[in-house]
């Protein structure tokens, strides 16, 4: 059968991590915990059971606060993520419409649960994927335990004929993982420059885009650019698994409800918060020397975490037009590097170029 692209102008998946280092210029949503799959490394610790899931009440609320966008004041692109977000095709497929309407493009990544059909595509989850400008896939080592990489590839060649632009995202325990090498590879050979790869190392730190766990390399920190929706509506800075798990939020990393919240004061926070302009362009680390805090046990994400709730006198220079051109100079200077830059510094740095296969970087 020939499936039939339903609208929406694709994005590539080294667009979207170009714009990664911008405030505000992304936002992810994790719209459930739940996921059918049962990867042993999984970051979102995702099972069926969980109670994650959106309730009609949330629903509403998601589709509120996505409708708040206006074509002046909206995200360039939206990352639905879970959990498993096709499990709910139907809420994906209001989401994304949506936010199109406004001019913002929609990326999903999926573990591909219903893949394990011969790499069939039941027609609730087709209308959802065709609608998107973007599609990503999960690969990895425990997950081709789960679902056969000749299902994905089924699947990859079934949405590239459609005309949707996708990636896939790959998970190794590091640069020498022979699994990186040969899964890579096998890609190419099936692909060739097709399906570009964010390749990323199991760690402790942020995602660079989505749905997996990357490492903080000290410094100023860019994935505190795109707010992120979890699954129980709370908003936060980052994406960082940990934080978007623990509640209380630290008072700095916590942007809103989406219960109480539309995008334009999510986007208001995101880009004035003077602690968030910090942790753009200083980082945690050295935030935390300036204050007279000893290192934090734990690292990077752990030390921001852990910054005094009391503002200081960064905090004071940071809430001015000074501290605003430092924050979009710091942005500007990232995204000027370009997206494998971003790759060797969060991802694993010896596939980065795998952001634009074929292209130099
Ligand atoms: S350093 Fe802070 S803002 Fe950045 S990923 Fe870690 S917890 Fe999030």
């Amino acid at each position: 059968m020939t499936l039939a692209r339903r609208g929406g102008t694709d994005v590539e998946l080294s667009e979207v991590l170009g714009l990664r280092p911008e405030p505000a210029a992304g936002l992810l949503v994790a719209l459930t915990r739940r996921c059918p799959l049962s990867c042993a490394h999984c970051s979102t610790a995702s099972s069926m059971d969980s109670a994650e899931h959106p309730d009609g009440t949330r629903r509403v609320q998601l589709l509120r606060f996505v409708r708040s966008f206006t074509p002046e004041q909206r995200p360039e692109v939206v990352l639905l993520t879970g959990g498993e977000p096709l499990l709910l095709p139907g809420l994906a497929y209001e989401l994304t419409r949506a936010a199109q309407h406004t001019g913002a493009r929609v990326s999903l990544l999926s573990g591909l649960f219903f893949a394990r059909d011969a790499g069939r595509i039941p027609a609730p989850i087709l209308r959802t994927i065709t609608a998107l400008d973007h599609f990503s896939a999960s690969l990895d080592a425990p997950h081709e335990r789960e679902v056969s990489r000749a299902d994905v590839f089924r699947v990859l060649a079934r949405v590239l004929d459609a005309g949707v632009a996708v990636s896939l995202h790959l998970t190794g325990s590091g640069p020498d993982d022979p699994y990186l090498a040969e899964a890579t590879a096998a890609v190419i050979k099936e692909f060739g420059d097709r399906v570009p790869m964010l390749v990323n190392e199991v760690r402790a730190v942020g995602r660079a885009t989505s749905g997996r766990t990357v490492a903080g390399p000290g410094g100023p920190c860019a994935m505190a650019a795109w707010p992120t929706v979890a699954p129980d509506g709370t908003v936060l800075a980052c994406c960082n698994q940990r934080t978007v798990d623990l509640r209380p939020v630290p008072p700095h990393l916590r942007l809103g409800h989406i219960a109480e919240d539309d995008w334009p004061t999510v986007r208001r926070r995101t880009l004035d918060s003077p602690r968030l302009r910090l942790i753009r362009t200083l980082g945690p680390d050295q935030l935390r020397a300036r204050s007279g805090a000893d290192p934090a046990e734990g690292g990077y994400c752990a030390g921001c975490r852990a910054l005094p709730a009391a503002p200081g006198p960064d905090d004071a220079a940071a809430a001015g037009a000074a501290g605003r051109l430092l924050d979009q100079l710091s942005a500007a200077r990232l995204r000027a590097q370009g997206p494998a830059a971003l790759l060797r510094r969060y991802g694993c740095a010896p596939y980065a170029h795998l952001v634009r296969p074929g292209s130099p970087v």
